[in-house]
């Protein structure tokens, strides 16, 4: 049972806590989480395997891994991902591994006899000029963003391949697209990593260099919104077993800030004293890209962590975790 905005809502499906549930990408920031959250809500019986272990680009190999194995719920959380440089740079390596881990995971999970599997897309399968915020049925209706069109479209095609699925097959999969998102366990490596991580690298670092100003890229004046990634996992769970239907929902937090504002609330969790300058010959990507939530708030989910908080405990996370972060 959840408790909602004072609603109580009863799950039209509920998981069994000693259920086989696969997280793939338990490593990633997402997959850390939904591991952390289920395990938080008394679901013990998981199973993970390391990118070594399992090789998710490789059919075969996951194929016989869900007859094996058949896990009877699947949080598809693994993915090629990464921010605005390497989006852009790497592009036949973003449509590749997410058309190939989506395809096999989805398919071999129909074919295992999977129950229930949620697909995590992400809020950049919207159109680059789509109306703010961007509802759910703003998908195709316009061009996307060039700098990251390549993931979008993976996205788009796991999104279609879930819905093809239950069409054709009854598969109970379902889809969230969540908005940016941040938290413990993610990515500070500058060439990758997104901008609310790379921004607390950069000024942490000149902050220890004594160094007098901080690079920020573009022009700072998009906007994004930023979800703690542990909302996220409740969200997850929450729609695993409160939603079934193919149409997809979006969850964020309904609030957006510009990268300026972010870059000031960076610099003063921080405490570093110098000065923010912009890198104009950086992208900024999208203008803006805030989703409508109206729909998973009515299912009966909204976030708990304030931006404030989330920004704080993930650079006390990146302060303890030094020695292990994804550089
Ligand atoms: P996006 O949301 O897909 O555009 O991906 P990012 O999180 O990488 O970038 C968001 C915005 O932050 C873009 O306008 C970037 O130009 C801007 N930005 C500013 N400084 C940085 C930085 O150091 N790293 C990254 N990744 N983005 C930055």
């Amino acid at each position: 049972m959840n408790f909602a905005a004072g609603k109580v809502i009863r799950p039209i499906h509920t998981m069994n806590k000693d259920a086989l549930i696969y997280v793939a990408g338990h490593r990633g920031l997402v997959g850390s989480a939904i591991c952390r959250t289920l395990q938080r809500h008394g679901f013990e019986n998981l199973i993970t395997r390391t990118h070594r272990e399992l090789d998710l680009t490789k059919q075969a190999d996951v194929s016989d891994f869900f007859q094996q194995e058949q896990p009877e719920y699947v949080f598809l959380a693994a993915a090629k991902v990464g921010g605005i440089h390497a989006n852009n740079t790497y592009p036949a390596d973003f449509i590749r591994d997410n058309l190939l881990v989506q395809l096999n995971v989805i398919d071999s999970a129909r074919r295992s006899g999977t129950k229930k599997l949620l697909f995590l897309g992400s809020s950049c399968i919207y159109p680059k000029y789509a109306s703010q915020p961007m509802a759910e049925s703003s998908l195709l209706t316009g061009e996307l963003e060039p700098t990251n069109e390549w993931y979008a479209v993976a996205k788009i095609a796991g999104i279609k391949q879930c819905q093809a699925y239950r069409r054709q097959y009854g598969f109970n999969a379902i889809s969230l697209m969540p908005t940016n998102l941040y938290g413990p366990g993610d990515n500070f490596d500058l060439d990758n990593a997104h901008v609310l991580p790379a921004l607390i690298r950069k000024f942490h670092e000149a902050k220890e260099s004594g160094a007098d100003k901080v690079m920020v890229w573009g022009t700072g004046k998009p906007k994004r919104e930023f979800l703690y990634v542990d909302d996220l996992a409740e969200a997850s769970l929450f729609l695993m077993e409160n939603y079934e239907e193919e149409e997809i929902v979006n969850v964020g937090t309904g609030e957006d800030i510009s990268i300026a504002e972010l870059a000031e609330n960076v610099k003063d969790i921080v405490g570093y004293d110098g000065t923010i300058e912009y890198d104009l010959t950086k992208p900024d990507g999208t203008p803006r890209k805030l989703l409508d939530t109206s729909k998973v708030n009515e299912i009966g989910w909204f976030p708990k962590c304030s931006f404030k908080i989330g920004l704080a405990q993930t650079y006390r996370w990146f302060l303890a975790n030094q020695g292990t972060l994804r550089f």
